[in-house]
């Protein structure tokens, strides 16, 4: 009775995907999940509504240290597999910026849809579930015994399918990372991503002040560029061009934070200067920027000119603080943490991965798939879209 063709630790969006895909093909399938429920993230996801797919999926949107790895799964279980689900299902999407694709309703449609295909294919889950030890055998079919607080297992395929480290009340943990090292595995440097930034030096202060205020802006390092709305608040910075950049970014670094994007601004105040010689320029910037951001940047960059008038600013020094309005340097003390990330970076290296089964080359019948494998998304449905597509990469063949 305690014998399975496959056995799944972690029931969430990639653990899910791989056991009713896996169930569906006729195979007895286990999911063994640590927290008390399954899918928490899902429920999570997406400020409720769950970011559930892309509609322009590339592999740009993914990092890792092997970029070619996630191509091939992607390929085959595509966001036009996951839409014909949804579809299937009835609930209800809408489009947003960037081909984001929500629930109308809310993230918990996507986890129903989850678990009725689970259910329909037979699947058996356990929640509350602790792993104690896991051993390899010789004989294929028994090729995996499990102890665990929920009795003892065995199965001829084995899917880690834990996730990252992010967010640990939501059931997050290492022991996938564990399991990879007891089989051989490398696993790649770990770190938050899609997390906002903190500061501990005088812009602190300033974000704080601002809290609440978001503009759009490029924010950029010399690895990444994103156009999106930064927010400011209470801790630092956050909003998307911040949560997309914080995977491109390490404890050191400063980033640059265009308020004008695609505009040379040094022109604009130039032209400014000559058709409103008689104006501040607080007051001409607070025409295009927030008026509480303006005095933030008036102490900042032009605090000996606040009183002057653009006519008597020289040009040069127009130039130089169009210089700050286009490139606004900050140094981020450091990130909020696997605390608040949505993402972890890093993960089991896919060197010794096959980017078609998911299988590992060092141990048959051990499978990895989602956020637990050193490939990373960037925000917009792009980190589901892999658990999809790579749980459903192990669940054709487990
Ligand atoms: C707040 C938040 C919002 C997000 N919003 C979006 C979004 O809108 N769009 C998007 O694409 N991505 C989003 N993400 C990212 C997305 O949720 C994850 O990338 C995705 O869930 C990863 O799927 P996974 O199956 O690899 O891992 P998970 O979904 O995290 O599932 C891992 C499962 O393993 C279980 N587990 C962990 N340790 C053990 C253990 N020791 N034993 C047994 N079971 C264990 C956990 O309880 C969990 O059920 C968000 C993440 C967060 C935290």
């Amino acid at each position: 009775m305690n014998s399975f063709d496959v056995i799944i630790i972690g029931g969430g969006a990639s653990g899910l995907m791989c056991a009713l895909t896996a169930g569906q093909r006729g195979r007895r399938v286990l999911v063994l999940d640590s927290s008390n429920k399954v899918g928490k993230k899902i429920l999570m996801s997406g400020g409720g509504r769950c970011n559930f797919m892309n509609l322009f999926v590339e592999p740009d949107n993914f990092i890792s240290d092997n970029p070619h790895f996630s191509i091939s799964a992607l390929s085959r279980y595509t966001q036009w597999d996951f839409m014909a689900l949804v579809e299937k299902h009835r609930i209800l999407w809408h489009e947003r910026d960037h081909g984001q694709l929500f629930c109308n309703d809310s993230a918990k449609d996507i986890l129903t849809m989850l678990l009725a295909e689970c259910e329909q294919a037979g699947v058996q889950i356990k929640t509350h579930c602790e792993i104690a030890a896991i051993t390899a055998t010789e004989n294929p079919a028994k090729r995996f015994q499990l102890k665990s607080s929920k009795g003892d297992f065995t199965a001829e395929s084995l899917v880690v399918a834990t996730g990252g480290l992010s967010i640990p009340t939501l059931g997050a943990s290492a022991f996938g990372y564990d399991i990879a090292r007891q089989f051989g595995h490398e696993i790649k440097a770990t770190r938050a991503g899609l997390v906002p930034f903190m500061f501990s030096d005088s812009f602190k202060e300033v974000s704080e002040r601002l809290s609440g205020l978001a503009h759009e802006s490029v924010l950029s390092n010399e690895r990444n560029a994103f156009r999106e709305n930064i927010l400011f608040t209470h801790r630092g910075l956050s909003g998307p061009a911040v949560l997309q950049l914080s995977n491109y970014w390490f404890p050191g670094e400063s980033v640059s934070v265009d308020l004008f994007p695609g505009e040379d601004i040094a022109a604009w105040l130039l032209a400014q200067k000559k058709q409103h010689a008689k104006s501040l320029l607080r007051t001409l910037l607070s025409e295009r920027l927030a008026k509480s951001l303006v005095l933030e940047l008036q102490t900042l960059f032009w605090a000996a000119q606040a009183e002057t008038a653009m006519a008597e600013i020289p040009d040069a020094r127009l130039a130089e603080i169009a210089a700050h309005l286009n490139g606004w340097r900050l140094k981020p003390s450091g990130t909020e943490g696997y605390r608040t990330a949505e993402v972890t970076l890093g993960g089991v290296a896919t060197d010794k991965i096959s980017s078609k089964t998911m299988e590992s080359q060092l141990q048959p019948g051990l499978y990895f798939i989602g956020e637990v494998l050193d490939v990373t998304g960037h925000l917009g449905g792009f980190n589901f879209q892999w658990a999809w597509s790579s749980g459903n990469a192990a669940g054709q063949v487990v």
